[in-house]
């Protein structure tokens, strides 16, 4: 494909002539033209469409035509599922993203978000944002430092719960007080004013598990005041997953909020399976209120090193340990057999570090990835030493796995799940659909190529087929060269759509 980096004015325009057009809204594609300008999509034409425009006379010197025959036109994708509020900042380039396909982060998920917390010496589970120092008591100075410094690509915030709760309580393994409650909600209250999606949790976790559905259903009401999403790490992703969907479902219906399953997964080998009894039970609660989920396509899942997840069934490979950095990289239960203990004993003496947990069987992750109510989100963890490689292959793996070699994906719906959907159920008004007005966040892709190649092994690997990642308008990543153009990402405030379940 022909690329010509003129640096146009105001003026100029940037054709994207002939490809695939898919426009984000599960519609099949079409051969066709996308028109940009001044940051946004000028114009989506048929191919051969004449020329309407008046800036069509306006004379040649102000377009660049880039040559997209044979390849898939698209909006850029919405990795739904983050934890780069602090990457953003300190490698603001965000290759891992941007070589992905990927325009716009949401940040914040999991409770865990760099917003209100100010300390040098953040605890578990903050910690997983590997932040050098968190610094942002309000989203408007997180917003500020943003504008300031622009990113790779887009960032969208929620603002954890956990994180409320770590500011606002000096006790965590109770539910908060009625003045925390009250103090949390004032927070948050703060943060939707200044352009949150809403509010995550992660019951999951220990700082967090204490809190009860009335606590977290005020909350989530101030989200709902706002129009915003709740979204949340459920508290039993094994055994008690059916519990913990229905009182992720009932906080969500007591508040009047959308919800957002993260993550969703039948975890443990007791568990595997199970997808055939959860996701009919998040089909018959969606018709009752507004759910969705989202899913990474991989059998393992990963967080911070945890002795409870320490079963001697699954593998449990190390991705990051401050106490014996030469054992990242390596498994567990190698690692317990080279030091003759056992795996919970290594795990122990690892601390504090990160782990990848083989804890999915294919065909659960599958039949998450393929239903209609999911969405993909990498949920990479961008400051490990040795990352899951869902940091860097999570959309191209989609296409490549479920479009290409199952077939179980049509190209429309992958892209469906990674951009318009996305916007629609987060509130990204604006954005994940290509149609005129709307930002120019795109990607151009070569079907025939795109594919992850990031592997547990070997995480940090570019994808392949990913040509042209455009951000606000602005050629962000080239794919030929694997090279940033520009950092042209910008702080995304909530604007709602209308969601329709
Ligand atoms: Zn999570």
């Amino acid at each position: 494909m022909s690329l010509t980096q003129a640096d146009g004015g105001a003026g100029r325009i940037d054709v994207l002539r002939n490809g695939m057009v898919y426009d984000g809204s599960a519609a099949d594609g079409a051969p066709g033209d996308v028109w940009i300008q001044g940051g946004r999509l000028l114009a989506v034409l048929p191919s051969g469409a004449p020329p309407l425009l008046p800036s069509e006379s306006a004379g040649a010197a102000d377009r660049v035509i880039h040559d997209c025959t044979g390849m898939v036109i698209a909006p850029g994708f919405i990795d739904v599922h983050t934890h780069d509020d602090a990457v953003v900042l300190d490698h603001p380039d965000m290759l891992p993203k941007l070589s992905q396909g990927v325009t716009t982060v949401v940040t914040g998920n999991c409770g865990i978000s760099l917003v209100p917390i100010v300390t040098d010496r953040p605890a578990a589970p903050l910690s997983l944002l590997g932040a050098r120092q968190f610094r942002f008591e309000s989203l408007r100075a997180y917003r500020q430092a943003i504008d300031q410094s622009p990113p790779g690509v887009n960032v969208a915030a929620l603002i954890g719960h956990t994180a409320l709760r770590m500011h606002a309580m000096d006790n965590l393994d109770r539910p908060a007080s009625a003045a925390e409650t009250a103090a949390m909600s004032r927070m948050l209250d703060d943060a939707m004013r200044a352009g949150a999606l809403g509010m995550s949790s992660g019951v999951f976790y220990r700082q967090a598990y204490a809190a009860d559905i009335n606590e977290l259903s005020a909350l989530v009401k101030v989200v709902a005041g706002h129009g915003g999403v709740y979204a949340t790490h459920v508290r039993d992703e094994l055994r008690g997953i059916v519990q913990a969907i229905e009182e992720a479902a009932l906080t969500a219906r007591m508040a009047g909020a959308p919800l957002v399953l993260s993550h969703h997964k039948c975890a443990g080998p007791e568990n595997w399976g199970r997808t055939d009894e959860t996701l009919p039970l998040i089909e018959r609660l969606a018709r009752e209120q507004p759910i969705a989920m989202d899913v990474y396509p991989y059998t393992a899942g990963s967080t911070v090193l945890r002795e409870d997840l320490v079963d001697g069934v699954i593998d449990i490979l190390i991705t990051g340990s401050e106490a014996h950095p030469e054992m990242i990289g390596r498994y567990l239960k190698d690692v317990a057999a080279l030091w003759g203990i056992t795996q919970k004993q290594a795990c122990q003496r690892l601390q504090p570090g990160g782990a990848c947990y083989f804890q999915m069987r294919q065909d659960d992750v599958d039949r998450v990835v393929t239903h209609p109510l999911s969405m993909i989100g990498s949920d990479g963890l961008p400051h490990d030493t040795h990352p899951h490689p869902r940091l860097w292959g999570a959309f191209p793996r989609v296409l490549d796995q479920y479009w290409r070699i199952k077939g179980t994906l049509p190209m429309a719906q992958a892209i469906h799940k990674m951009t318009g959907m996305s916007a629609r159920r987060f509130g990204l008004g604006g954005r994940g659909f290509l149609k005129p007005g709307y930002f120019a966040d795109v990607v151009v892709l070569d079907p025939d190529k795109v594919r992850d190649l990031a592997t547990y092994a070997e995480p940090a690997q570019f994808s392949q087929g990913i040509e042209q990642v455009w951000v606000n308008g602005r050629l962000a990543f080239v794919g030929r060269d694997k090279t940033i153009a520009a950092r042209a990402g910008r702080f995304v405030e909530r604007s709602n759509m209308k969601v329709a379940n």
